[in-house]
């Protein structure tokens, strides 16, 4: 595309945008002058629906006219809350209803598929991660091998970037597999990186892993409402996500959980077990046998939180309403009319280290500002921009198509042109 540089530009793009509309279904943080911030922290904490404050008072007032009745009087009955958010949630990251489930937070989903996903044995036993995980999933696999009584230091094994490179090689992986694949018992991969934004080939990768006869699982916290993550047909053995980034959810709001269908219904893996994943047609008969459910629904442990649920309701409709297809075009659009900005803009201490071809990234730009400490961040901040520093010297941005504009873009990019850079 021919972009220009230029601020009527940048409104001209957001005039022709067919989903310019639903910015105002969210709420915009503002200064104290009621001025919108330029909000590019999607990524980290995606912006409150104007919907979600009505379906959570549906469930406040069904509780308070109701009491124990709405779990089965309720205008949305709570027993079978989660089933709501089903269809929408799936469609999202491209998988068959019955392969997708809301339950618990992301790290906890994390864990409940490694006691069914990791299963190490004596030859196989290590874990496959990329070097710059996610901290929490990096925490999470160190702890499963101790819990298996294995040592970390020797058990884990890192794909790293190349010497002076910031992001990660098919090529290594491939080559890591090939010295090391029957040891490995898992990969566990962030399926787009917290930190360079870069979108793996989640197809490639399951594929490669299944070949070596290891599971495969993603992390998809930066995915899912980003990317067209197509779960099902990536062949991946399972995915998690939170739904408080990209998915405008709320702090610590659920997260999702992806088991393949061929996992579906296999009474002999490993997995914890509670009322909740217990047959719903005998689960208030009390004192029967264990009845595992089919599909997804069969990891959960408890009755979930509703308020919270309604929130993620609340945010599915809006997504259906825009469509994940229309949401991704905006996305890309936006994406490279940022990343023109920033090359036109001639700064030698500026680095995109997020890929620049669209199927291996989504919205977030990765931005590296050699030798800057974290006061060019906080000088954006003063000037509006929410954003989000990571040490080094990295800046992400995400502009998320329901919400940002290409003028927020083209501000930002005067505001950092304008900033003194030392
Ligand atoms: C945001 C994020 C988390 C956070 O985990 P919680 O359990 O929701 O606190 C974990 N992993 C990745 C990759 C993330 O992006």
């Amino acid at each position: 595309m021919n972009f220009q540089s230029n601020l009527e530009y940048a409104k001209q793009l957001d005039k022709l945008d067919q989903l310019g509309g639903f910015r105002s279904q969210f709420h915009l943080p503002t200064d104290q002058f009621g001025k919108p911030h330029l909000y590019f922290c999607g990524n980290s904490l995606g912006l409150q629906t104007k919907n979600t404050k009505s379906y959570i008072e549906i469930e406040l007032e069904d509780w308070a006219k109701l009491g124990v009745e709405g779990h089965t009087e309720g205008t949305f009955p709570w027993l079978h809350y989660h089933e709501f958010l089903t269809e929408g949630m799936a469609q999202i990251v491209g998988a068959k209803n019955h392969e997708v489930v809301v339950m618990n937070s992301l790290t906890v989903n994390l864990h409940l598929m490694m006691a069914s996903f990791y299963q190490p044995t004596k030859s196989r036993f290590k874990i496959l991660i990329e070097s710059d995980a996610f901290p929490s999933d990096k925490y999470a696999v160190e702890s499963q091998l101790r819990h298996h009584h294995f040592d970390p230091e020797s058990s884990l094994i890192l794909w790293s970037p190349r010497a002076g490179e910031e992001l990660l090689n098919y090529e290594d992986l491939e080559q890591i597999m090939a010295e090391h694949g029957e040891e490995i018992a898992l990969i566990m991969i962030g399926g787009v990186n917290y930190y360079t934004g870069q979108y793996f080939d989640l197809k490639r990768i399951s594929t490669l892993g299944h070949h070596y006869g290891c599971t495969v699982g993603f992390d998809c916290a930066h995915g899912a409402g980003n990317v067209a993550l197509n779960l099902h047909d990536s062949g991946a053995d399972f995915a998690i996500w939170c739904t408080y980034k990209y998915l405008n959810s709320g702090p610590g709001s659920l997260s999702g959980c992806f088991v393949h269908e061929r996992h579906a219904n296999k009474p002999n893996l490993n997995r914890f077990a509670g009322w909740w994943n217990h047959n719903k047609e005998t689960r208030f008969n009390m004192r029967q046998p264990f009845d595992q459910l089919y599909g997804a629904e069969g990891w959960q442990l408890s009755n979930p939180p509703i308020l919270s649920m309604a929130a993620i309701r609340a945010s599915l409709d809006i997504f259906k309403a825009a469509g994940m297809p229309a949401l991704i075009e905006k996305s890309n659009k936006m994406t490279d009319y940022f990343e023109f900005l920033l090359s036109d803009f001639k700064e030698d201490r500026l680095k995109v280290i997020t890929p620049k071809n669209q199927d291996e990234r989504g919205c977030q730009l990765s931005i590296q500002i050699k030798n800057a400490d974290k006061t060019i961040h906080e000088k954006l901040t003063q000037a509006g921009v929410i954003s989000d520093w990571r040490e080094p010297d990295v800046i992400r941005v995400a502009p998320v198509p329901l919400y940002n504009r290409f003028e927020d873009i083209y501000l930002m990019v005067e505001l950092l042109k304008h900033l003194p850079h030392d």
